[in-house]
């Protein structure tokens, strides 16, 4: 039987996250989710990846923090022996109009979305070195590609993950390392399911496929990234968007 692969999934805990880790768990990866808040937040998660057979961990740390993500790379290889897969998802919103924006709620999206894969990326690919092998993904958005009123902070911030990938990808082909990145367009999430039917109905008009995302759908295409199929494919964005952005 083939090693197992050992996944590093930021913002794990639930949404994308968690459905991300489970579907790299079910196609045999052992998994540090890596979360903000305390380990109860992420009990569900942590007991499906064990039913799928996941040797599961989790490590509570601000991935915005240079200093916090190093020692939670260190400990993970401590704990697992290496890291092959690093998938960047954690991400935060603070919506207002650009007039309105202050400068706090700017640094704290580009530091959780941005720096965030940074410190996640410069602390993770040193052990990919080692073993002359590495899959990056890292969570943009559609959002990134075409801006998006009210969203400046996180726009730039998905925009910059692209730019982020793509000079990684150059940096470290060489090694047998990838990096890639999803864009997703509007998914269903708890905070899509919160909004009106009209709210609703103008948003299906935007997407040429009709209707919104599944979660399932973000962690298919980070499944495909990572896997053999995707060996020589390094440095796209992968839009999962129903035609939302073309
Ligand atoms: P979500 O449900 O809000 O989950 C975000 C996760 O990130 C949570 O587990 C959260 O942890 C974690 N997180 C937040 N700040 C963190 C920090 N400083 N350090 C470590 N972890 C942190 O979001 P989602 O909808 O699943 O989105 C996941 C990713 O997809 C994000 O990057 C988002 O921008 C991107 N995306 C989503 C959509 C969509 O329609 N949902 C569309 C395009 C792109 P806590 O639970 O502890 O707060």
């Amino acid at each position: 039987m083939a090693e197992k692969r050992v996944a590093l999934v930021t913002g794990a805990g639930r949404g994308i996250g968690a459905c991300i880790a489970k579907t790299l768990a079910a196609d045999a990866c052992d998994i540090a989710v890596v979360d903000y808040s305390d380990a109860s937040a992420a009990e569900e998660t942590m007991r499906e990846l064990a039913e799928l057979g996941a040797a599961a961990r989790y490590y509570q740390c601000d991935v915005s923090g240079f200093a916090a993500v190093k020692a939670v790379a260190d400990q993970i290889v401590k704990d697992f022996g290496k890291i092959d897969i690093l998938v960047n998802n954690a991400g935060v919103t603070a919506d207002d109009l650009l007039l309105r924006m202050s400068e706090a709620e700017w640094d704290r999206v580009l530091s959780i979305n941005l720096k965030g894969c940074f410190n996640m990326i410069k602390h993770v690919t040193p052990y990919m070195l080692r073993k002359r092998y590495g899959r990056i993904v890292s969570i943009s958005s559609v959002v990134g590609l075409m801006g998006n009123a009210g969203q400046a902070n996180y726009a730039a911030s998905k925009a910059g993950i692209i730019g982020l990938t793509k000079s990684v990808a150059k940096e470290l082909g060489s090694r047998n390392i990838t990096a890639n990145a999803v864009a997703p367009g509007f998914i269903r999430t708890a905070m899509t399911d919160a909004l009106t039917d009209e709210q609703k109905q103008a948003m299906y008009k935007l997407i040429p496929l009709g209707s919104l995302g599944e979660v399932q759908d973000i962690a298919n295409a980070v499944k495909f990234l990572v896997s053999e199929d995707a060996r020589y494919i390094t440095g796209v964005v992968l839009k999962v968007d129903g035609g939302m952005y073309i």
